[in-house]
Order: C-alpha cells, then structure tokens, then sequence
C-alpha cells in the first residue's frame, strides 16, 4: 500500500519552470535553472513551496532549491569529496570516521535536492549499506564492540519505507554493544506528512536511545505542520537536534539565526551544530567565510541563552571529530604570547 507521504513525495516539483510559475517569478531564471539542473536535478516537494514567499527570488528557501548559474562555476578549492567520505569507508556504505560511532549511508534518495549539499556528487549506487540485506554493514558492527551508537544517514534514511527500517532497527538491537541510534533526516521538514504512525510504531517499539539530527536552515522552514510532526516524534520519546548549515542568502545574519535557534526551541529541538559550508563543486556561491561566521556566533553568544548558541564546526578529512572554530580566528593564529 502507498502512504500519503509516498505520493507527496513522486508528486514533488522536479521541472523549474513549474517552480517559477508557483511562485510567480521571472521565467528569465528557467534557462539556468535547467542547465544547472542537468548536473543536480530540481526536486522540491509541494509542502516545502508552499513556505516560500510568491515573487521574491531572494526568498531564503528557495534558494536552497533552485538551481542557479552560479552552480556551473567551478572555483580551486571545491571538488567532488570535499569531507573525504570515500577515504573512511569500512564496508559497503558504512562510514568509520569517528570513535564509538558509525554512519550507514541507507539510500541516495532524499525527499528535496539541497543545492549545497556535500554528497550531490557521491556515488550513490555502488555505496549503500542496504546491498544483501545490509549484510556487510550488519557484520561490521557485529564484530566491532567499540561502536556504541549507529547513524543512519543518507541520502535521507526516511526516504526508505517502515517496513525496511523497521527490520534494520530490530537487527541493530540484537547488537549487545549497540546502545543507540540516531537518524539524520530533513524528512519530517520537507516532507511533515513522513511522521506517520506507521513510522511511530517501529520507532516507539525499539528500545535503542533514539536521537533525531533534524536539518532546518531558516525559522520559515518550521510551519505549522512540521512543528506538528516534530511533537509526535516527541510523543515517543526520541530526543531531537538540528544541524544547519551557514549559508550566503539564506541565514548569514544574527536576526535569522537568532529567530532559527527560538524556533527551534519552540518546537521541542535543540540547536547543535552549525556546519561551515563543506566546498563541494558547484556551491562555491553560498560560502560564508571563517571570519564572518565567528562574528555571527558571537553575535548570536550576546543575544541568545548558551544553550540556544549551536556548535559552529567544520569538517576537516582526517580529523578526530567534527572541528569547532575559535572565537577569532585571525587573532588567535597570531598571538604566541599571553
Ligand atoms: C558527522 C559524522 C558523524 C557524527 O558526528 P557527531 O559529532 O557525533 O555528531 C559520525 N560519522 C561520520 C562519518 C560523520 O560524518
Ligand atoms: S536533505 Fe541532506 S543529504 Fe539530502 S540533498 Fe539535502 S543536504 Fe543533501
């Protein structure tokens, strides 16, 4: 049977054009919006649109959507595997970066294309934990007691039906060491109508800790739906976070990061991380610079409650864990004395 979500999400927009008659914009933004499409398909669904504001091509949703000109750029410093994924591969779509936890990329499919996005040019269809059964992924953590908490990430793991995370999440618990499991999703944003019951009966079921990393950017991405969704995820006692990236036009400010973090709060999630943007190809236009982000934490530190302050962080290949920037970069490196 089809649930809701699953035709919500084959009837999202994939053609810019339909985007820009919705939102009445400027149909001279169509002929780069399908030549950047080519690279990275549009796919937005009808829930997201509907957020956004008719006629305003700077609206901070829709750019993290439409696929623009500058995207055919390609500036030194922006590659394929800006995070070294590939590198830190222990088994088919199992990513071992981390002490005490793993990642299982569980699909390449995601409910909306995100044009930043740092895997858009991951390959996808030879890296899935699922292959067999996700029987490679399974053995691995089997024999490795070290690894405490499992990841499922993607792609967007609940763009995979109940049925089949149902039963992951039933052999992750015959796992004696495994304790918890956490979901990387933007689903329940894009997409509300995927917090169904059918998704709360497995998740309630499991006796795992249970962490949900939500991926909200912008205070207008969390309507009246999501904030809805989000409750029901509570209801079962799962503990929700969000990641956000920093990103030019959609949330360099202290105001829109500040009214991000209260809404958030509103809604029952804890800020966690904020992401410098990783330099994948093709996203060279978002970039927010080091120094720029320092100074909109600090912005947000003498505003906000510490715990409404996310972490900002970067990525770095190679590194122990995820790696927060310092108060003032310029001035720390150049200081030896106290
Ligand atoms: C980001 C990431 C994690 C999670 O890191 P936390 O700091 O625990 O949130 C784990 N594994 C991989 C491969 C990652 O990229
Ligand atoms: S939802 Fe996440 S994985 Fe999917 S396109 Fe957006 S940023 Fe990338």
């Amino acid at each position: 049977m089809t649930a809701q979500w699953q035709t919500e999400l084959a009837d999202a927009v994939r053609d810019p054009a339909e985007l820009l008659r919705m939102l009445e914009l400027d149909p001279a933004l169509l002929a780069a919006a399908r030549a950047a499409g080519r690279r990275f398909p549009l796919r937005v669904p009808r829930a997201f649109i509907a957020r956004m504001r008719k006629g305003d091509p700077a609206d901070p949703l829709l750019r993290q959507v439409l696929p623009l000109a500058a995207e055919l750029e390609s500036p030194g410093g922006f590659s394929h595997d800006p995070v070294g994924d590939l590198a830190s591969r222990a088994a088919p779509g199992v990513l071992h970066k981390y002490h005490g936890r793993v990642l299982l990329i569980t699909t390449g499919a995601c409910g909306v294309h995100c044009r930043y996005c740092f895997r858009r040019h991951f390959p996808y269809a030879d890296e899935s934990a699922r292959q067999a059964d996700w029987h490679a992924a399974l053995e691995y953590l089997r024999t490795n007691a070290s690894v405490h908490e499992v990841i499922l990430s993607g792609g967007d793991p609940l763009s995979l039906n109940d049925r089949t995370l149902a039963h992951l999440a039933s052999a992750l618990e015959q796992i004696p060491h495994i304790t918890r499991l956490r979901i990387h999703t933007r689903q329940p944003i894009v997409l509300p109508s995927r917090v169904n019951s059918a998704l709360l009966a497995w998740l309630k079921k499991c006796h795992l800790q249970k962490i949900v990393v939500l991926h909200v950017n912008h205070a207008h991405e969390l309507d009246a739906a999501v904030i809805a969704a989000l409750s029901r995820l509570r209801a079962v006692g799962l503990t929700l976070l969000n990641q956000s990236v920093l990103l030019r036009g959609v949330n360099d400010s202290v105001a829109e990061l500040a009214a991000l973090s209260e809404a958030l709060f509103a809604a029952g999630v804890m800020p966690y991380y904020l992401n410098l943007l990783d330099r994948v190809q093709g996203a060279a236009h978002f970039e927010v610079s080091e120094e720029q982000a320092c100074i909109l934490i600090q912005g947000l530190r003498a505003r906000l409650p510490g715990y409404l302050v996310p972490r900002l962080v970067r990525e770095i290949p190679g590194a122990a864990s995820k790696v927060p920037l310092m108060d003032m970069p310029a001035r720390a490196s150049t200081s030896n004395t106290l």
